[in-house]
């Protein structure tokens, strides 16, 4: 089918609309430009990147309120190199993995550690979620906050097991986007590219006292941890503000200026409520759709950072991505493996609650016109 163009007040400002990478503000990259021949190209030993370092975390735990005795950490290799770590790291004996979703199901195969005992998967049907069972042997209870592949978030409370039991939340697509309660996660990990809007590569974590007594415990058991994995080396590296390796220094500031945004804002609550605001307006537009509906069909599982939005038999929903993409409206494709016939929208705290609505107007006119 031939391109259709759309009109000039039906294009959004910015047309990044994919889960990650997603959309970076221009105002990140002119951050990176004021430090062009000062920060970058520097050494990562050494004061400004240390102390660039330094800033986040600080703005990190200013963002999550974290309580008492929590630390900032981070590290090379983003939210899967974290899944071997925690494998080798975090994980004493056994986990329990709540899995709807790809990422989810990665953490679940990455806790099959030939040394683990093989982890206790309680799984839901794409689309829904799966909740934790206080289970005899479990030492870490394991779910995402938001599901990427199928636009699911699930609430964020410690479970009460065995005394010791840890609470182990992937966040990298819904930190600095949902607002929760930190002390109610042991680790709280994401990579910065969903919501915080910088680069791929590195993770960062909220940890509290009881997992990096767990860290350490586990190091020192005499248990084989590849220097890259370890989360003890996480630990005394990131309280220098360093990494183990050459952290990508772009990234960094980038994420630095977004959490200064967010921060400046309002914070947690701010950004939360912007999200809200942007899934609620494609929420309800899919609702008044005939042609479209929700994917996640019970509206408390929805997730109000990514938007999942089924269509018709009638109608192409991936002939609707590509006339987006003709137009500059990129990477509303759904999850590639999900197999629907789906359109999947970020709504981050980057985007523009009103270049959605431009976005849902966008739609309705390539609908007409299929
Ligand atoms: C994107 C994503 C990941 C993978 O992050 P990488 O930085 O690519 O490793 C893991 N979990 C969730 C929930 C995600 O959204």
């Amino acid at each position: 089918m031939a391109n259709i163009s759309l009109p000039s007040n039906l294009i959004p400002a910015d047309g990044r609309f994919g889960c990650g990478p997603s959309k970076i503000r221009p105002e990140q990259v002119a951050a990176v430009n004021e430090i062009a021949t000062s920060v970058l190209g520097t050494s990562h030993r050494q004061a400004p990147v240390k102390n660039m370092v330094g800033r986040i975390r600080e703005g990190l735990g200013d963002l999550f309120t974290i309580p008492e005795g929590y630390e900032v950490l981070l590290g090379n290799g983003g939210a899967t190199s974290f899944w071997d770590s925690a494998a080798h790291s975090l994980i004493e004996r056994r986990s329990q993995n709540l899995t709807f979703g790809e990422f989810s199901s990665k953490f679940a195969s990455a806790a099959s550690a030939p040394f683990l005992e093989a982890p206790d998967v309680i799984k839901a049907e794409a689309g829904s979620r799966s909740v934790s069972v206080p289970t005899e042997g479990i030492d870490v209870y394991a779910w995402p906050h938001n599901e990427t592949s199928t636009g699911v978030m699930a609430p964020i409370n410690r479970v009460h097991g065995d005394a010791g039991a840890l609470t182990v939340i992937d966040a990298t697509s819904a930190a600095g986007g949902i607002d929760f309660d930190a002390s109610q996660a042991d680790v709280y990990y994401f990579s910065p590219q969903k919501n915080f809007a910088s680069d791929g590569g590195l993770w960062f974590a909220l940890f509290s006292p009881a997992a990096i007594e767990r860290v350490e415990r586990i190091a020192a058991s005499g248990r084989y941890i590849p220097e890259f994995l370890s989360l003890a080396n996480a630990v005394s590296n990131s309280r220098l503000n360093q990494t183990l390796n050459t952290p990508a220094l772009t990234t960094l500031a980038m994420l630095e200026n977004q959490v200064k945004w967010i921060n400046d804002n309002g914070g947690l609550t701010w950004a939360s409520a912007r999200t809200a605001e942007s899934s609620g307006v494609l929420y309800d537009w899919a609702e008044r759709s005939s042609v479209a509906t929700p994917f996640v069909s019970n509206p408390e599982h929805r997730s109000q950072v990514v938007v999942t939005i089924d269509f018709d038999e009638s109608i192409d929903a991936a002939e609707i991505a590509k006339q987006l993409r003709a137009n500059g409206i990129v990477d509303t494709e759904p999850y590639r493996k999900l197999g629907r016939n789906q359109l999947r929208v970020a709504t981050f705290t980057a985007i523009e609650p009103d270049d959605v609505r431009t976005l849902t107007g966008a739609i309705d006119y390539i609908l007409e016109r299929l």
